[in-house]
């Protein structure tokens, strides 16, 4: 299973600059991103294009939208269909990021509702999930967690295929705040997802990546990915720049 080290590039580029630095990521890992890891890159909507085009041909990159919604075409105004996400070369996209879910007000109920239609429409699907600071000091991790994840999986089929799912805990304390979980918060809240996986797929839980998100940088990457249960990053602030992101991904 590779591990899976994702770029959300959040609200962030004009399409140039993603231009640049989706090229200067693919110079800076030429001959030196690892076999066992997978770049992904989540740009806003605007730059998909021009970034597709600097990572077209390159193996081991794919690119992400980071929000779509669940309805094949209409009148939704401002919004984007899963197929335009494929049409534009997108093979993941992004779902339940804590900046919807806190910000634009998401639920769990139509986080869920979109993991299920984009594995229908083809893309591999990334839901995150992670608790908030007082959630957490009120003991409430695992049902908060449990929750996130059963409504957020719900619409998925028992024979999803595992590769195409991936939970990403990141918790909201960390998340651009620069506090990073540490190795025993990470194991235990990756345990946890785990757990929840093999309950709802069985066998097939082994086999779904489980990603870790909330101030990665290239100084603690390399811990954070040698710990059990961790299948690859999801960075925002660090993976702005190639220089630091190609770093995490080599780390
Ligand atoms: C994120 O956007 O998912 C994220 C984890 O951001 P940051 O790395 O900046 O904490």
């Amino acid at each position: 299973m590779k591990k899976l080290m994702a770029a959300n590039w959040k609200m962030y580029k004009l399409h140039s600059e993603a231009k640049d630095t989706a090229e200067a990521l693919v110079k800076a890992l030429k001959g030196a991103a690892p076999e066992d890891r997978e770049v992904l890159i989540i740009p806003p909507f605007t730059a998909l294009r021009s970034v597709r085009k600097a990572i077209k041909k390159v193996p081991g990159f794919a690119l992400g939208g980071q929000n779509f919604f669940p309805s094949m075409q209409g009148a939704y105004t401002g919004e984007i269909a899963p197929d335009m996400l494929v049409d534009m070369g997108c093979s993941y996209a992004l779902a339940g990021h804590s900046e919807r879910r806190h910000i634009m007000g998401e639920s769990d109920e139509f986080v869920g509702k979109k993991v299920a239609f984009g594995l229908e429409r083809g893309l591999s699907m990334i839901l995150c999930v992670g608790e908030t600071i007082d959630e957490r000091k009120e003991g409430k991790l695992a049902e908060v967690v449990r929750r996130q994840m059963l409504e957020g999986l719900a619409g998925v089929p028992a024979d999803v295929v595992p590769e195409r799912l991936t939970v990403a805990y990141e918790p909201v304390w960390a998340i651009g705040t620069g506090l990073t979980a540490g190795p025993r918060e990470v194991l235990d809240a990756h345990a946890l997802v785990r757990s929840i996986l093999q309950e709802k797929f069985g066998q097939k839980a082994f086999e779904m990546r489980i990603q870790y998100g909330g101030s990665v940088k290239p100084e603690n990457a390399s811990e954070i990915l040698s710990l059990d249960n961790v299948d690859g990053v999801l960075v925002g602030g660090s993976s702005l720049s190639a220089d630091s992101f190609s770093k995490i991904v080599t780390a």
